[in-house]
């Protein structure tokens, strides 16, 4: 992918572990690539299709000497996380920030950290099949927009579908949504476990009903295998109130495990 870099900017500034540090204040310097397609301001010769490093390195400046942390690392991290959600052309940065004077009483030309984040692409099932089963999910799809770190790009039209699983219940309301999102699958799964617990789903009967049920099913094309997480989800293959919203917002979107895409999943679970 193109980039734009910014070298070592110096900024001075007051983050660190010692309190004298806070006060006094030191050199910090700021290098950072960002990542994004200029192709056409390279075609057009216009900024309004690139991003303006001016900018950049002013905004870098400011946000390092208003902010104090102990850190490094939350320095990088920070300001990684703010040029992604302010330069929304910018698809991925490395912030490398380096502490030159860092109090550690040895000869030593700098200390630093580097960091590399980026937007994920990521796609969720929502279903609810108690109460007023719309307007959980809608509440769900808005709840999602307000969280900083996340945008919803996409969201299906909701359908509804028979419950599965055998427990007698109302059938459900089923749809998909396409995100784009700075978290990592473990803090988006935080994420919607908050959105559950704060619609009080009720997870007494296994398969049973519920006011709000998320799932993650893919995330960028990354296999997750962990306590918590299985992502692509294990049963997204076999559920047609998934794939069939999914198919209506992403038809090309890929399961990493086979390369199957969803309209592919789609098809072989209607001729089963
Ligand atoms: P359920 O109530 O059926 O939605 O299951 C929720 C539990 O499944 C959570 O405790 C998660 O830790 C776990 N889980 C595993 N993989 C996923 C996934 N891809 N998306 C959401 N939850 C998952």
């Amino acid at each position: 992918m193109d980039c734009i870099k910014i070298k070592k900017l110096e900024v001075f500034a007051k983050h660190g572990v010692m309190p004298e540090e806070n006060v006094l204040g030191q050199k910090f310097v700021i290098s950072v690539e960002l990542y994004c397609d200029i192709r056409k301001a390279g075609q057009t010769d216009n900024l309004e299709y690139s991003i303006n490093y001016a900018d950049v390195a002013a905004f870098i400046a400011k946000k390092t000497i208003e902010n104090t942390f102990q850190l490094i690392e939350k320095l990088a991290e920070y300001l990684a996380g703010e040029i992604l959600l302010n330069y929304p052309l910018a698809e991925k940065v490395v912030v490398e920030v380096e502490k030159p004077w860092a109090p550690v009483h040895m000869p030593l030309e700098t200390v630093a950290v580097s960091v590399d984040r980026q937007w994920h692409i990521s796609y969720l099932s929502i279903g609810s099949n108690l109460g007023d089963k719309k307007a959980h999910l809608d509440m769900a799809v808005e709840r999602l927009k307000q969280d900083r770190q996340t945008q919803v790009l996409k969201v299906s039209d909701y359908i509804v579908t028979e419950p599965v699983g055998g427990v007698e219940q109302d059938d459900f309301l089923n749809g998909a949504v396409m995100l784009r999102t700075l978290r990592t699958p473990e803090e988006l799964l935080d994420l919607i476990g908050e959105i559950e617990q704060e619609q009080k789903r009720e997870r007494i009967i296994h398969w049973g009903p519920r006011t709000i049920d998320l799932d993650i099913l893919l995330y960028d094309q990354e296999i997750v295998h962990t306590e918590r997480l299985l992502i692509p989800h294990v049963e997204m293959a076999n559920r047609m109130f998934v794939l069939e919203p999914l198919a209506q917002i992403a038809p090309y979107a890929r399961n990493p495990l086979n390369g199957d895409f969803v309209i592919d999943m789609k098809r072989k679970l209607l001729s089963e």
